[in-house]
């Protein structure tokens, strides 16, 4: 039987918020039965622009683990593997660093973004431009096919099937499969700010692990529409991080559009659907944070998790190395 393989992964810079869930930890969830599975704590990654705090980088290892076996990865069916320990895939990051412009690295639509994000100015780390070349090598070390990704990824994966189709022409061989990005229809998660995307390292996030307080402020905190006032007024749905959420989250989505087409007409309040995200919210959270306190009491057992995994992937992301060595025709001893 030949199934696919998947690779995904994430920065350890925080525990991961309900931005990852909608946009990556629920296909992941889907595809653990049917599909080869391999999640990377992307340490090396994040390391690209918080060089000035490995410590954090560090504890993150553990805390996105634990949000991983939180939400339902399970480590014998899903293999979780530490991104430093696979020396593979930084000699294939070095190799396809050869394969790329730096003209095209600062094109990326998503490096973009990020350096602005930053306030990098001309101070881009080394390391931070050249990371879609490392993730290149994350994907292709593991000879995955899909990637479930948020939308923000999409100019990476493309990224790396140039690298890849620029890999195999030399080789003048099918050495590295093309790679298919599986995004969600609900896009990026805006922060409860409404401004920019949810993301750990501007603090407009709802964690996975948040308290039922924590979500009851976050909801009651959330951008709406300024003009509605009066609950008989119309009001706008557009850019209302309140709908947005519960696009993403409602398990009703027919009462959903009746409920926007009675906002959008006047006559509901922000209290009213303020109060059903809250508790959809509150539902999903919950067992969430239950298991996550449950496997956080044994912190040993998430480490043998790592290593075993981080082993296989070993395996692994060293076989291909070897296959792209050897299908460049480069000199081995
Ligand atoms: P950082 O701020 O450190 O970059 P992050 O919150 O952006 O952290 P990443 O580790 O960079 O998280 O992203 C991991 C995965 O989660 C990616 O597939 C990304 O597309 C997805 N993701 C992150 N934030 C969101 C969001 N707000 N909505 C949908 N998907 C998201
Ligand atoms: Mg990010």
């Amino acid at each position: 039987m030949n199934i696919s393989t998947i690779l995904t992964g994430d920065r350890t810079t925080g525990p991961l918020h309900i931005g990852h869930y909608a946009g990556s930890l629920a296909n992941r969830l889907r595809y653990q039965d049917s599909h080869e599975q391999f999640l990377l704590l992307a340490d090396t990654q994040a390391l690209t622009d918080n060089a000035h705090d490995p410590q954090k980088v560090q504890r993150n290892v553990i805390e996105v683990a634990l949000d991983y076996m939180a939400v339902g990865i399970d480590p014998a069916r899903s293999t979780i593997c530490l991104q430093s320990h696979l020396p593979a895939l930084a000699e294939l990051s070095m190799l396809y660093l050869n394969f790329v412009t730096v003209a095209r690295l600062e094109r990326n639509p998503t490096i973009k973004d990020e350096i602005r994000a930053r306030g990098f100015g001309r101070d881009i780390p080394a390391g931070f431009l050249c990371y879609p070349a490392a993730q290149a090598a994350d994907i292709t070390g593991f000879k995955a096919t899909l990637v479930p990704v948020g939308e923000d990824q999409a100019p990476l994966i493309e990224q790396t099937n140039e690298i890849v189709r620029r890999i195999n022409a030399t080789a003048g061989q099918s050495v590295l499969p093309h790679a298919q990005a599986i995004i969600p229809k609900a896009g990026r998660l805006p922060g409860i700010d409404g401004k920019a995307k949810m993301s750990k390292s501007t603090g407009n996030a709802i964690p996975l692990s948040a308290s039922p307080d924590d979500i009851r402020a976050a909801v009651r905190a959330m951008f709406t529409d300024p003009n509605h006032l009066r609950v008989q007024d119309p009001g706008r749905i557009e850019g209302n991080v309140v709908f947005t959420y519960l696009d993403a989250f409602d398990p009703d989505q027919n009462e959903l559009a009746e409920l926007k087409a009675q906002y959008q007409r006047g006559g509901l309040g922000d209290g009213k659907i303020k109060a059903r995200l809250e508790a959809i919210l509150q539902e999903l959270i919950a067992p969430i944070r239950a298991r996550r306190a449950q496997l956080s009491k044994d912190r040993g057992y998430v480490l043998e998790v790592i290593k075993d995994g981080t082993e296989r992937a070993q395996t692994r992301t060293e076989a291909t190395k070897r296959d792209v060595v050897s299908a460049l025709g480069l000199f081995q001893l």
